[in-house]
C-alpha cells in the first residue's frame, strides 16, 4: 500500500484521493491538554478543513472527553481549551456530550472485546479523517492513527473500559465526603461509610462519571488494569468498530512533528526527542503507522519498554491493513 510523504500539508491534501469521501465529515483531532505545547499545529488542521470544505462537504472537528480530570473533562472546558489552542476556526463537536456519558455500544467483530462504547455523536457523520499527531505513549508505545481513532472516540466509559477491567477506587485521604459522586452514580454503586466514599465493584458499571465529578481527585483511575498488550488490542478493537461502522469511509494523516516521549494529554511543556520528519498519509492505517514508526527510527523505538509493533501485528490480524508499504514522496 502506498504511503504519501511530504513536508507540507498542502501537498498531502492535494494528493489524497478524496473521490470516496461522502456526506458530513468529522476531522478527528486531539486539541492538547492545557499546558501542553507540542500538540497538533492548528494550521495543519485548518489546511485539511479548508480542502474538504472546498469539495462541498460539511466539516466539523470531532473529539470525545477525556477520562481523567483536566481541561478536557467536559464539553464546555474541552471546547474552551480547543479554542485557546487555535482550533476555533471550525465547529467543534464533542461526541460524548456535555459530561462524557453519551455513548452508543457497538459490537466488536472478531476482536478480543465483545462491545465498544463510542461517543454517540458519531451517528451524525458519514466519513472521518483521522488527523493524528504522532508521538510516544507510556502504555501503548506510541500514539498515532489507531490511538487517535480508537481511544480518542471512545466515550469516557469506553476509555475506562480500554484502560482497565476493574472499577475505580477511592483514595480515602482525599475524600471530603461531599457526596457528589454518590448523587451522580446512576448505578447506586457508591456509599458513604465512616465519612468516606466507597465503591461497590459488584454494582459499578464502569461509567466513569465519579471520576469526572469528584473535584478533589479522590476517585482513582485504575490505569494499570490492562496490560500494555491488552491496551493495544483494545485500542485496535475500538478502531475496528468505527471503521466497520463507517463502512471503511475513513482517511488518515499522521503528522511527524514535535515528536515527544509522551502524549498530548500531558499538560506540560515537553522537548521533542527526534527531529521533525514530515507528514504522511495512507488509506491503510497499518501501513501508515508502520511507515511512521520506521521513519521515527531507533531513538524513538527505545523511548519506553512497550513493543509498539504488537499493535500493528494485531491490527493486521483483524484485517485492518498491511505493514508492507511503499513510501511515495
Ligand atoms: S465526590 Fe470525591 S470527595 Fe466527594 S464523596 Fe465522592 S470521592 Fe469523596
Ligand atoms: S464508575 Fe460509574 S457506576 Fe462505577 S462507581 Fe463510578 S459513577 Fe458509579
Amino acid at each position: 500500500m502506498s504511503v504519501l510523504f511530504s513536508k507540507k500539508i498542502e501537498d498531502i491534501v492535494e494528493k489524497i484521493d478524496f473521490s470516496k469521501i461522502k456526506g458530513k465529515v468529522g476531522i478527528k483531532v486531539h486539541f492538547g491538554e492545557k499546558g501542553n505545547k507540542t500538540y497538533l499545529r492548528p494550521e495543519i488542521a485548518k489546511a485539511v478543513y479548508d480542502k474538504i470544505s472546498s469539495l462541498g462537504h460539511e466539516v466539523d472537528l470531532i473529539e470525545c472527553n477525556v477520562l481523567y480530570r483536566g481541561s478536557r473533562t467536559n464539553r464546555e472546558d474541552h471546547v474552551k481549551t480547543a479554542k485557546e489552542h487555535g482550533f476555533g476556526f471550525a465547529t467543534i463537536n464533542i461526541l460524548d456530550g456535555d459530561f462524557g456519558d453519551s455513548a452508543i455500544e457497538l459490537p466488536v467483530v472478531n476482536g478480543t472485546l465483545e462491545r465498544a462504547k463510542i461517543g454517540e455523536g458519531i451517528k451524525d457523520y458519514d466519513s472521518i479523517l483521522v488527523l493524528s499527531h504522532f508521538k510516544g505513549h507510556v502504555a501503548s508505545g506510541f500514539g498515532g492513527a489507531f490511538k487517535n481513532l480508537g481511544m480518542g472516540l471512545g466515550s469516557r466509559s469506553g476509555k475506562l473500559h480500554m484502560h482497565s477491567d476493574v472499577s475505580p477506587s477511592i483514595e480515602k485521604e482525599l475524600c471530603t465526603s461531599c457526596k457528589v459522586c454518590v448523587e451522580n452514580c446512576d448505578f447506586d454503586a457508591i456509599n458513604i461509610i465512616e465519612e468516606k466514599a466507597e465503591i461497590n465493584s459488584e454494582l459499578c458499571s464502569g461509567c466513569a462519571m465519579c471520576i469526572a465529578v469528584c473535584k478533589f481527585g479522590a476517585v482513582k483511575i485504575p490505569w494499570g488494569g490492562s496490560t500494555n498488550k491488552q491496551l493495544q488490542e483494545k485500542i485496535v478493537d475500538y478502531s475496528k468498530v468505527i471503521i466497520d461502522y463507517l463502512d471503511e469511509n475513513l482517511f488518515y494523516i499522521n503528522v511527524l512533528e514535535n515528536i515527544t516521549e509522551d502524549c498530548d494529554c500531558v499538560g506540560k511543556k515537553m522537548t521533542p526527542i527526534v527531529d521533525d520528519i514530515g507528514i504522511l498519509s495512507s488509506s491503510d492505517p497499518v501501513a501508515l503507522e508502520k511507515a511512521s514508526l520506521d521513519l521515527a527510527g531507533e531513538k524513538f523505538a527505545k523511548i519506553n519498554s512497550v513493543e509498539s509493533e504488537y499493535m500493528l501485528e494485531y491490527a493486521e490480524k483483524l484485517g485492518l491493513g498491511s505493514g508492507k508499504y511503499e513510501l511515495v514522496k
